[in-house]
């Protein structure tokens, strides 16, 4: 169980109780039938929050970089032109990946805690095979334009990393025209972290690389992890045993989620988000993420000049049971991230992160 100071922070959400009580049942086998329900409805439900009708939509049995690994193993052949915007850490990690597949990346770099620049990556060259963004960048706060990258990609595949944003704002894969997404448990899903909701539409399977460098995540083969080609009951043949307790979390996840509504989950973090990157200025905290991109579920603030950032978030941990991240790369002593993710993103979690970084601030 994962414990209350756990509360804040960029790394795993205070789970949905829902997520945490099916991990306490008793474990299910992997073949037992029962269990096959559990998956076929967590991939529908994961249908649902991806927005797309995508029949290959499952839980990944890796996290979110395995998610970002077998987008890329699974799409890039050796020496196609793979355009990367890169607007923090993830976005560094994805060029890596993808050159380790055979890519010639063309990386196009932003200053962090700024959005992806539409017109710069889509002219970056005049015909990718694939152009790769982060949706909401955990590294920086920031929301990019996936919908404007899709309508511009022109035959270029589009690849979107959602881990931050799936279950939190705004995502509709279909209408955006994201070919192939990988997402995480562990954010705004307010599951443990372990598995990669991932997604592949028939352009991009078609175009897929036969034998690509990895056995695991073949998605060629995971047909039969899940049922034919992912379709409800399906033909299923031994791949690898799926970690039953994990679907059944992000099963009871997924159901909280769609049972309070999946545009009034976006909302309550977007109230959630609003009133906390208020209430930081509020204190004279200036935010780090440019304004009119900043991500509701993820806060970055300016550590004030003079204050030891590492000692505030001892403090906070130390003092009130509260957890927030310190920044990225660059910016690890400079920033520091909060996260108001899943169940996280409520008001009196926003009340008690403002009254415990203003008595911390005030002892510092
Ligand atoms: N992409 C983004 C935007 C992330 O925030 C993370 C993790 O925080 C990852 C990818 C990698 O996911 P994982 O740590 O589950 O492997």
């Amino acid at each position: 169980m994962i414990r209350e100071r756990h509360l804040f922070g960029p790394g795993p959400s205070n789970p949905y109780p829902e997520a945490t009580r099916a991990l306490a049942e008793p474990l299910l086998g992997h073949l037992d039938p029962e269990f096959l329900r559990i998956m076929d409805e967590t991939c529908d439900m994961l249908r649902t929050v991806w927005g797309t009708d995508n029949a290959r939509t499952l839980p990944l049995s890796a996290t979110g970089s395995a998610g970002m690994e077998a987008a890329f193993v699974n799409t890039v052949h050796p020496g196609d032109v793979v355009v990367v915007a890169v607007n923090g850490l993830f976005g560094q990690r994805m060029t890596d990946v993808a050159a380790r597949c055979g890519a010639e990346v063309v990386a196009v770099e932003h200053d962090w805690g700024h959005p992806v620049d539409v017109d710069r990556v889509l002219s970056a060259h005049p015909s990718p095979a694939i152009i790769a963004a982060v949706h909401a960048e955990t590294s920086t706060g920031v929301r990019s334009d996936i919908a404007a990258l899709g309508a511009g990609k022109g035959d270029a595949l589009l690849l979107t990393d959602a881990v931050t944003s799936i279950g939190g704002i705004e995502l509709r894969a279909d209408a955006w025209g994201v070919d192939i997404g990988y997402a995480g448990t562990q954010k705004c899903l307010g599951v443990a972290p372990g598995l990669a909701p991932f997604t592949i539409n028939d352009r991009a399977f078609e175009r897929r690389v036969e034998k690509p460098r990895s056995w695991y995540l073949d998605l060629g083969m995971l047909g039969g992890y899940v049922g034919e080609a992912g379709v409800k009951g399906g033909q299923r043949t031994y791949h690898h045993t799926a970690p039953t307790a994990m679907v059944a979390s992000l099963h009871g996840g997924l159901t909280r989620i769609l049972d309070e509504g999946l545009e009034a989950v976006w909302a309550r973090h977007q109230e959630a988000g609003d009133t906390l990157q208020a209430g930081l200025q509020e204190m004279g905290l200036e935010l780090f993420a440019a304004e009119g991109s900043r991500l509701p579920e993820l806060t970055t603030v300016k550590v004030p000049e003079g204050v030891d950032s590492a000692a505030v978030r001892t403090q906070l941990l130390d003092r009130h049971g509260i957890e927030i991240g310190a920044g990225a790369g660059a910016y690890a002593a400079s920033v520091w991230r909060i996260g108001l993710m899943g169940r996280n993103a409520r008001p009196d979690a926003v009340l008690l992160v403002l009254a415990a970084l203003q008595d911390v601030l005030d002892r510092a």
